[in-house]
């Protein structure tokens, strides 16, 4: 039995938005920038996916650009804000995804005017509003907050609403990493203020390689990828239009099923934690898990022993498709930064299973069986 729990690391395409592509790639292959027929084709799939994405987030066309990843909408984000529009001060915190913290790492290195400050995360990787707060209060150095909205470790929420009344009300700019949560929570930027927001189409259900980045019109910024202006010259190469019109089409369906996907997800989740205590000894939870929680990552921890050094190469052997912590693009297990920064007991072993509504409960049966088989 192959049970595929690690949808916080990439989902399979929908077969819907698998044919959007393969028509695409058929029928639709012209340059957008050519201005023959079969060009203005494929202007107007770039432009009709680009207004679904802005209607979806009730933001408007023009502040829609697509890119090849969240981690390059990241890296614009916390670039551009510095050089364009003078950016000094960067407050995050130390559960970011590495895109985020690496590019501060290396703002760090290659820059002195920039400072960069981390806020404090409790046992259950909770941000610290009041801290946020005094922060922004206490100086007038022009301000970036990248704050990422759900977690992809632990699955802990931020309350993006009043993270962005906060950051308003002490005029920062606000960069929220949604590569969890797009289309899975009504985002209505017409409402919640933020000022560059990222997504990633491989976490949807769509195609790899494909992201947006909203940047929002009163802090719009400069070229990131300098070359022939596509992207309305912010960022040039031309545009992936398969991965785009892919990206479109998985977001409106995921916004059009997520209630019920999300209903399915939780009665997963609570099933797999029902059911949990029966097969597995002394199992714990990382992350938020009352309110504020993304109801498709289930971080445990167990007691490690001998068995469990071994224990994602065992899951796998069984089928078991799991994650140790987040996805390592070095395929190796490495320390957690996320579980280092909530103080995560150096003698509980972390699995992180993340669920979609493919999954089925007899799979969540199989997998507790399995792990109880071994970790004792
Ligand atoms: N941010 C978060 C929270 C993620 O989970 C990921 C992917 O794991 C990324 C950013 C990077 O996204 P991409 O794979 O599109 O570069």
């Amino acid at each position: 039995m192959k049970v595929y729990l690690d949808n916080a690391a990439t989902t399979p395409i929908a077969q819907p938005v698998i044919e959007v592509m393969k028509e695409a790639m058929e029928i639709n292959y012209g340059n957008p920038s050519s201005i023959h027929s079969m060009g203005r084709n494929a202007r107007s799939l770039v432009e009709s996916s680009r207004k679904t994405v802005a209607e979806i987030l009730k933001a408007s066309a023009g502040e829609i650009f697509f890119t090849s990843s969240a981690t390059e909408s990241n890296n614009m984000a916390i670039h551009r804000s510095i050089v364009d529009l003078g950016v000094r001060r960067i407050i995050s915190s130390p559960t970011e995804h590495p895109c985020v913290l690496n590019t501060l790492k290396a703002i760090c290195v290659e820059r002195n005017d920039v400072d960069v400050q981390f806020l404090s995360v409790d046992a259950y990787g909770r941000i610290d509003t009041n801290e946020l707060n005094h922060l922004l209060e206490s100086s007038d150095i022009k301000t970036l907050v990248s704050i990422m909205h759900g977690n992809n470790e632990i699955g802990t929420m931020i309350d993006l609403d009043k993270v962005s009344q906060i950051c308003d009300n002490h005029n920062a700019l606000l960069h929220c990493d949604t590569v969890q949560t797009i289309g899975k929570f009504d985002l209505d930027l017409s409402k919640t203020k933020v000022s560059f927001l990222s997504g990633s189409g491989h976490k949807i259900y769509g195609p790899k390689g494909i992201g947006i980045i909203y940047i929002n019109n009163d802090n719009m910024t400069k070229a990131m990828i300098n070359g022939g202006g596509q992207e309305r010259q912010l960022r040039s190469g031309t545009e992936n239009i398969y991965g785009i019109a892919g990206f479109a089409k998985a977001l409106s369906l995921m916004v059009e099923e997520r209630e019920q996907q999300l209903g399915q997800i939780m009665e997963l989740r609570n099933y797999f934690k029902s059911e949990a205590p029966k097969y597995v000894s002394d199992i714990q939870y990382n992350g938020n898990q009352d309110d504020l929680f993304l109801p498709h990552i289930l971080s445990i921890s167990i007691p490690k022993t001998m068995k469990t050094d071994l224990i994602m190469f065992n899951l796998d052997i069984y089928g078991i498709c799991a994650s140790a912590g987040s996805a390592c693009s070095s395929g190796a297990e490495k320390d957690s930064h996320v579980l280092e920064a909530i103080n995560a007991p150096s003698d509980r072993k972390t699995i992180r299973f993340s669920f979609s509504h493919h999954n089925t409960k007899d799979e969540i049966l199989h997998t507790l069986k399995t792990l109880a088989d071994v970790s004792s």
